[in-house]
């Protein structure tokens, strides 16, 4: 995922040492074969410098956090605030099966991020994050504090989520914090400034969700956002219908590095 310059730079030494021996016996022909070989490698190296900001940004490290045995402390208190009761069940089960969400993040994640990061040209604004999963009744998932709701994914929910699910909604709440930048400056979102901030919110996150459905030729069931509430629905009305998501990306890509703080 992040380009190796001593590997490349020994690669295209042996390549251009190749062209080089490659000219005619004469004194003259060699000199020539030389310059032509340094030309070459100075081409190679001045081509894979000019292409490296496209593909090298550095992926975070996402850890999935979820306490033996007993749950989060968040979890633990939350339905104090909630007014809501959590089934020990639900903890016990998320605790057997927080590996399992972090293995299907790490199977699907990265390539949902590689999509959206080399397209953008932006790095991340964090290294690594926690995400905290919860079970909590009444808190949806969250991007900042980072929290993943996952019980639609127990075995006793109405209709489980499928796995696959969990990687991709990790993947939005995280281009919450990647989308930041844009937020001040976009044209767009101040086109439809008179539409709910949740909706404006959802605007570039919901591109970077395209952007990286297509470019994996993935199913865009992912995206189900005409099940959700009516603020969700119009932001992908209009990511989808009026604007199309490449409109969003194009803003994102013109925001310059020096936007993304991490805070
Ligand atoms: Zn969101």
């Amino acid at each position: 995922m992040i380009w190796q310059p001593p590997a490349s730079v020994s690669w295209m030494a042996r390549l251009g040492g190749l062209v080089g021996r490659g000219g005619s016996g004469t004194l003259a022909g060699h000199a020539l074969a030389v310059r032509k070989g340094f030309q070459m490698r100075l081409t190679f190296l001045l081509v894979i410098l000019s292409v490296q900001p496209a593909f090298a940004q550095e992926l975070p490290t996402i850890h999935v956090l979820y306490q033996s045995p007993n749950g989060s402390t968040f979890n633990r208190t939350c339905p104090q605030f909630t007014k809501t009761a959590i089934k020990p069940e639900w903890i016990k089960e998320t605790v057997a099966r927080r590996s399992e969400f972090q293995a299907d993040w790490d199977r699907d994640g990265p390539q949902y991020m590689r999509a959206a990061l080399s397209e953008i040209g932006l790095p991340f604004p964090y290294r690594e994050m926690q995400a905290n999963l919860t079970v909590c009744p009444n808190v949806s998932s969250m991007s900042d504090p980072l929290l993943l709701n996952v019980r639609q994914f127990l075995s006793d929910a109405d209709s489980p989520l499928p796995r696959g699910q969990f990687a991709f909604a990790l993947y939005h709440e995280l281009m919450h914090h990647y989308v930041r930048p844009v937020l001040s400056s976009s044209a767009l979102i101040t086109k439809y400034a008179g539409e709910p901030p949740q909706t404006q919110n959802h605007l570039h996150v919901m591109a970077l969700e395209k952007l990286a459905l297509v470019k994996l030729k993935r199913d865009s069931d992912l995206m189900k956002y005409t099940n959700f509430n009516a603020a969700y629905k119009r932001a992908w009305q209009i990511v989808n219908d009026i604007e199309g998501y490449e409109a969003f990306v194009k803003e994102l890509k013109a925001v310059p590095r020096s936007a993304v703080r991490p805070e």
